[in-house]
């Protein structure tokens, strides 16, 4: 199944009457990674019907309040729903300390525990893995220490084309090592190559969140070919001096790094609270890369293999 992004917060630093601070939840395999936590994100899940029981991992892209001001709230609402299950926090070093003394002060006792995995500035790594997807933490350019998040999907097994492995007769034992790529040689020394026995498996999708950050082209490399990526995009163009001035983005420059590193759809988010109308946005994004939608709180979207 395709992993799929839900919009919970598209708003930059102040909600507006629709928008809300960033939020997204990204479902992959039978997890739900939450993707920053604004203020609000609680009341957008119960709102669109997202439970966060699937929850186990979340990651925080810096410490802005509209990135993460939403955190305690719903981890105190976790502990509240009796929670057992840990919590993994990928984010900046800053966060435990945050936390910790929320939770200290507050006289809260959590009966699940926290696992902090801090972010790093200085490269690009792997900092989270499971058997079917990785997340990679990259730095961006802003005004304290900010990264994106790369989610992959890991390759997958070749899937066995029954009916050839049936007519050969190939022990079920042998499914396994076929499934992985290996020929069949039976009792008699023939051997069938592994193409004859099965199918290419989907590809492998990637999603790639960049929160804020100044337009910056060397981003474009971490985030490679990947099937959907999320930029922000605070200002248009003729804002783009206030844009560089705090460390944002336009609408133009988001859409620059799609191109630049060949993502196969866009999406824009962050908006400043002065537009009421996106309109204007996705149509400066669109001249330069037209596979681009808007952040709507509420929407899904899928993270596949783009055809035109
Ligand atoms: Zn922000
Ligand atoms: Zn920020």
């Amino acid at each position: 199944m395709n992993p799929e992004l839900y919009i919970l917060g598209s708003s930059s630093a102040t909600p507006t009457r629709e928008r809300h601070p960033s939020a997204q939840i990204l479902k992959i395999e039978s997890e739900k990674i939450l993707i920053d936590c604004g203020e609000g994100t609680q009341s957008q899940m119960i709102k669109y019907g997202i439970r966060h029981t699937g929850i186990n991992t979340i990651c925080i892209s810096h410490l802005h309040g509209d990135h993460y001001f939403g955190l305690i709230g719903l981890i105190s609402t976790m502990s509240l729903m009796g929670r057992t299950q840990s919590l993994r926090l990928i984010g900046p070093p800053g966060l435990k300390q945050i936390l910790e003394l929320q939770i200290e002060q507050g006289g809260m006792s959590l009966k699940f525990e926290l696992i902090f995995i801090p972010t790093s500035m200085d490269k690009f790594e792997r900092i989270y893995e499971t058997d079917t997807f990785e997340i990679k933490t990259f730095p961006l350019k802003h005004r304290i220490h900010c990264t994106g998040f790369l989610i992959s999907e890991k390759k997958k097994e070749r899937n066995l084309n029954i009916e050839r492995v049936k007519e050969l007769n190939i022990p079920v034992n042998d499914y396994k090592k076929i499934k992985l790529g290996e020929n069949f040689t039976n009792g008699h020394g023939e051997t069938t190559m592994n193409e004859d026995l099965t199918f290419d498996p989907p590809a492998p999708k990637s999603y790639a969140y960049c929160s804020d950050t100044i337009f910056d082209p060397s981003i474009a490399e971490y985030v490679k070919d990947c099937n959907l990526l999320y930029h922000e995009a605070t200002y248009m163009r003729n804002l783009e001096d206030r844009a560089e001035m705090y460390f944002h983005s336009t609408a133009e420059q988001a859409a620059k790094i799609a191109k630049l590193a060949n993502a196969a759809h866009l999406i824009i988010g962050h908006f400043s609270s002065r537009y009421d109308h996106l309109g204007p946005l996705l149509e400066e994004a669109k001249s330069v890369f037209s596979k681009t939608s808007l952040a709507i709180e509420g929407e899904k979207h899928l993270v596949k293999i783009h055809n035109g």
